[in-house]
């Protein structure tokens, strides 16, 4: 008996050690890809094309065949917007007020902002036109050529995916344009703003960009765009009879958000220098095992590209991009070492996604779903973007887990690692829908996103909390942070499992019945 334990304990702390081992594997790429050479891997940079040069190493070494073509890559054309000069100013009967930019408004730019705008303003509640929860906050206000002015967020009362849905800049603009409106302001809600208003600045004027393709393009028409700073709305609703305070106080009682107009214009100036320039994806491809479902694709994803450079804070002016997200890309890397033949079979193709642009609105992954590499069908995406391994893996927070039977198998391969699984906690956020997996979504295709799990009122929600707050899009975000290397290494192998568990099964991913995603399936299917 006592032999045996002695083994056991023997045997379990060499298990821990080897998680600790296979962490620090999976960091030196993150401390390669996060190091200041990269220059914050920015889209169309030399420390991009030098990941991508490195991930394309690295995924030889794992035994990949290239996924596009003959080729691990993939072009994407971008247009990179360069703002030159801007003015925003406030009209009000005969005054006009300048408004300080990036101090009280940030504004937006593409190639399809208007170099001089004046619009009168209206409020449009939240500014959510959902047919299927009959809300429609543009119903009857003079919306032809105004910029709608909305709160950030939802109503309760409308569905979590339905409300993310159609929450996002794109589904809103496009009911907005529909309605006639030529731009929009964004008023974010204090309670559920990721980055405080002054470090969002920081970082505010930085080049944008959009895919080249304009048929890709979101904000197609869109004139003019612009958020403003909570704490100083009442500039903006001045004379509208209406205090922001009072319209927090409605939404955060749930109660429903006035609609008005008032006498005011926004005049706005924007001069933007365009050019075409050129990224790609990664791609590395995993042949199935069997001579039939080899032409079904698992795709594995997670983003390369991170902020680039920008103004100095506190003399370090590089968004390393550590956790956004070179931490999911070294876990690409370490998931397909895992899977080299022969080690493990996948009757199905597992693909290795690598994708540019996700910080410029999810670009990358867009034009791959839209131009896909692969013939054969994709049936899956597990996306990991930030995921997080700040403390030990206990439980695992999947978002997109109720919707389709991936949520299945991710809970029989977290649960035979000993690791708890959890719905997402704060859907407010919207993070199913703010990442690379959505443009699989949004193209019929089952998937899932990850974060590393905690139970709130503890010390890891603080830990959590305080990531976002100081790191998030900081340039402490680096490879210098506390890191869980055991946890990560733990969360590659349930990703692993989860993607041959996926490749070997019977069927194919399918969304549940009453899943809102369900829709995005093409009937052909
Ligand atoms: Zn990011």
């Amino acid at each position: 008996m006592r032999l045996a334990a002695a083994l056991l304990l023997v045997a379990a702390a060499l298990a821990a050690a080897d998680w600790t081992a296979a962490g620090k594997a999976w960091w030196k790429h993150v401390e390669y890809l996060a190091s200041d050479k990269l220059e914050g891997r920015n889209v169309g940079s030399p420390g991009y094309d030098q990941a991508a040069a490195y991930v394309t190493a690295q995924f030889e070494k794992a035994g990949l065949k290239p996924g596009a073509g003959a080729n691990f890559f993939q072009p994407v054309q971008f247009t990179e917007s360069t703002l030159k000069s801007w003015g925003l100013a406030l009209v009000r009967g005969v005054n006009s007020f300048d408004i300080p930019v990036p101090g009280e408004a940030h504004l937006g730019f593409s190639p399809d902002s208007a170099s001089q705008i004046e619009a009168p303003l209206v409020f449009a509640g939240y500014g959510l036109v959902v047919p299927e929860a009959q809300h429609d906050d543009l119903k009857d206000l003079p919306v032809k050529g105004a910029v709608v002015v909305y709160l950030s967020g939802g109503p309760d009362k409308i569905d979590g995916n339905l409300r993310s849905h159609y929450s996002s800049t794109a589904e809103r603009w496009k009911a907005f344009r529909a309605a006639g409106a030529v731009g929009m302001i964004a008023i974010p809600d204090p309670r559920s703003m990721e980055i405080p208003w002054a470090r969002q600045s920081l970082s505010w004027g930085m080049p944008r960009m959009s895919l080249a393709d304009p048929a890709l393009s979101s904000t197609r028409s869109l004139k003019f765009s612009a958020a403003w700073d909570p704490d100083k709305a009442d500039d903006l609703l001045a004379g509208s009879g209406h205090a922001f305070e009072e319209i927090l106080e409605a939404a955060h009682q749930q109660k429903s958000l006035p609609h008005f107009k008032w006498n005011a214009t926004i005049r706005a100036r924007v001069s933007v220098s365009n050019r075409t320039l050129a990224s790609k994806n990664v791609v590395g491809l995993r042949s199935g095992d069997d001579a039939q479902l080899r032409n079904e694709y698992v795709i594995i994803s997670a983003h390369l590209d991170h902020l680039g450079t920008g103004k100095p804070v506190n003399g370090d002016r590089i968004y390393n991009g550590a956790m956004d997200d070179a931490s999911g890309i070294a876990s690409l890397i370490e998931i397909a070492s895992a899977l080299k033949k022969p080690h493990a079979a996948a009757k199905r193709s597992i693909l290795f996604l690598a994708v540019t642009g996700e910080e410029k609105g999810e670009l990358g992954s867009e034009y791959f779903a839209a131009h896909p590499t692969v013939a054969g069908r994709i049936v899956a995406d597990l996306n990991m973007d930030m995921y997080l391994p700040l403390f030990p893996l206990k439980w695992l927070e999947v978002q997109g887990l109720n919707e389709s039977s991936l949520g299945e198998d991710v809970r029989t391969v977290a649960h035979a690692a000993g690791v708890q699984v959890q719905a997402d906690k704060e859907p407010n956020r919207n993070r199913f829908i703010r990442s690379d997996q959505y443009s699989f979504v949004k193209h019929g295709v089952p998937a899932l996103a990850f974060k590393f799990g905690y139970i709130p009122g503890g010390t890891e929600e603080e830990i959590f909390k305080d990531w976002y707050t100081n790191r998030y899009h900081g340039v402490s975000d680096d490879a210098k942070q506390p890191v869980d290397l055991a946890g990560a290494a733990q969360f590659n192998e349930i990703l692993k499992n989860l993607a041959l568990r996926v490749a070997n099964a019977e069927e194919a991913p399918s969304w549940k019945t009453d899943s809102f995603f369900r829709r995005f399936v093409k009937p052909t299917e």
